[in-house]
């Protein structure tokens, strides 16, 4: 049950306050990573997920959506495709820029990795502004992928992450667990 799921979960996400900068409160998974029961249900929830959103792919964002996206599309029996900050991939890639509070960042897919006919689960461990996620959405767009939703670990509701996704997600899912 979703309750006892997210009992597991809850307990094994360490608030750590004011990091890495004052105001935020950071959330640590490393806790619930280094327990293999925990581990292994969260795995287990993500992958069932991109089954129930019709994924054909999984993409996770760096760094943290690696670590939860790269079991969970073994899991669903799905391939990986990791998208990365920018300069880190060695192929052709499609990059697209985004806002932050302070400048903007830009995140990069090898382009032979996503391609018409996919459809794509986007998982990280926290979807806070939603730039980040929104960016994905708009590389897996542009690459000719449609999107099976987004899923992550937790949701900083507060930041209405989820509102900025809904004009590209169309009716698609945000799975917030
Ligand atoms: P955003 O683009 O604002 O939705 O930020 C999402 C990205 O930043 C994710 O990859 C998260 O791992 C990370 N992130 C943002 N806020 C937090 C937080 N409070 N605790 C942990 N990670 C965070």
């Amino acid at each position: 049950p979703r309750e006892a799921l997210q009992g597991l979960l809850l307990a094994r996400i360490r608030d750590v306050p004011d990091y890495p900068k004052p105001g935020v409160m950071f959330k640590d998974i490393t806790p619930l990573l280094a327990d293999p029961a925990a581990f292994e249900a969260l795995t287990d929830a993500l992958a069932e997920l991109c089954t129930r959103h019709g994924a054909t792919k999984v993409v996770g964002l760096e760094a943290r959506g690696f670590i939860l996206g790269a079991p969970a599309a073994i899991r669903a029996g799905l391939g990986f495709v990791p998208v990365r900050k920018a300069g880190k991939l060695p192929g052709a890639t499609l990059a697209q820029a985004y806002e932050l509070e302070y400048g903007t960042a830009e995140i990069e897919v090898h382009a032979e990795d996503l391609v018409p006919g996919d459809r794509v689960m986007v998982i990280d461990d926290v979807l806070a502004t939603g730039g980040t996620a929104e960016a994905s959405l708009q590389l897996i767009r542009r690459a000719g992928a449609e999107i099976a939703g987004v899923a992550v670990l937790m949701e900083l509701a507060f930041l209405n992450g989820r509102d900025r996704l809904t004009p590209t997600l169309a009716g698609g899912p945000v799975e917030a667990l």
